[in-house]
């Protein structure tokens, strides 16, 4: 296989793919495939429980939160975030860090009044926003921890008595916090935990328990949670590949998750800085340890480097869309071995231009 550093849907640990494809062909020697497992089967419910419990020990958190399981990625959450907790006439507060942020900003005015509490947007996101300005009376404040398009990342988390939301999509699992200072995380799952198709929601039992209007079941966190993530047919795929992701994790242990992610994110900055035919584009001390995006002196060679890494089995390192350049995503499942391999081709390439 090559070794595919794309932003998501992303690399996932090989025995985490073996394990899933053995469960495609007979589910546990239950002799059916977990493609047509029922979703109020028992043996479903016991990967929700076991799930959730994984969930919540690798996090550090207690049975004070719930695990919700919703489809419909982070746009939905986008959506649903100020639908649930933001009454007409009332604010919330938004950090700025990046297009995912944006984005999730740009569904409050359907609800309530949007309050920027921070913004670096006018460095182009170069940076996460430190002087943040949070409205005591803010239902909540919304933040993205990881900004997977521009490479940033927060390492220092607003001191609020304002509940704090906070999207962990590209990182999720990827370091120890204090998650109890967040009421309420969530993540994609195809970003740093299995394929598309499911977000996974931690939130605090208490922050949930009410609703600011009528909303439908499968929109509402308080309905969902108290469903199991049951309310419509689940889905049962993606749950389970992050199951087994879980498990993975799990045994791993988020300190060692969390040392290994600082050595790559290490390793291939440490070659960034020490090269001058490639340059860094976050700010030194935002650095994401997850997306590192990078450029080349010579933007016209971009194509001609993607091919490169193609041939030398390296795919998935061309920059977002919207701002070009080169991301390379050292999520969960990307090894030490895998960066120093990415290390040596982006040097080969720099050599060959030299010869
Ligand atoms: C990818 C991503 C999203 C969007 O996910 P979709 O499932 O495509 O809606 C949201 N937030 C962050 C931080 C992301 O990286």
């Amino acid at each position: 296989m090559k070794i595919n550093f794309n932003a998501g849907p992303a690399a996932l640990p090989r025995e985490v793919l073996a394990a899933a494809a053995e469960a495609i062909m007979d589910y546990e020697g239950s002799g059916i495939s977990i493609l047509s497992l029922a979703h109020r089967s028992a043996a479903f419910e016991a990967i929700l429980n076991e799930a959730k419990k994984l969930t919540l020990d690798l996090l550090g958190l207690d049975d004070s939160y719930e695990v919700i399981w919703f489809q419909g990625g982070g746009r939905l959450q986008f959506e649903m975030i100020p639908m649930n907790f933001l009454a007409e006439g009332e604010t919330a507060a938004y950090i700025d860090s990046g297009h995912w942020a944006a984005d999730a900003m740009s569904n409050v005015a359907r609800y309530g009044k949007l309050h920027v509490a921070g913004s670096s947007a006018v460095i182009n996101y170069r940076s996460v926003p430190r002087i943040l300005d949070i409205p005591q009376d803010a239902k909540y404040l919304h933040l993205t921890s990881n900004n997977t398009i521009y490479g940033t990342q927060c390492f220092d988390f607003p001191n609020t008595e304002v509940p704090i939301i906070a999207d962990f999509s590209s990182e999720l699992f990827s370091r120890r916090l204090d998650y109890s200072k967040f009421s309420m995380i969530y993540a994609v799952a195809q970003k740093n935990l299995g394929p598309a198709g499911v977000t996974l929601v931690v939130a605090k039992k208490d922050f949930i328990k009410n609703t600011v209007r009528p909303l439908a079941d499968i929109l509402s966190y308080k309905v969902m949670a108290a469903k199991n993530s049951l309310v419509n047919t689940a889905p049962v795929f993606p749950i389970y590949v992050s199951l087994l992701n879980l498990r993975y994790l799990a045994s791993k242990g988020l300190a060692q998750i969390e040392l290994e992610n600082e050595e790559k994110a290490q390793l291939l900055y440490a070659f960034i800085d020490n090269s001058s035919f490639y340059r860094g584009i976050a700010d030194k001390d935002s650095r994401s340890k997850m997306n590192v995006c990078f450029t080349i002196a010579r933007p016209e060679l971009e194509a001609e480097l993607l091919q490169f890494a193609e041939s030398h089995n390296i795919t998935g390192i061309a920059g977002h869309r919207s701002t070009g350049g080169f991301r390379a995503s050292l999520y969960n499942a990307i090894s030490i071995e895998e960066v120093q391999e990415l290390v040596k081709v982006l040097a080969a390439f720099e050599a060959g231009l030299k010869a």
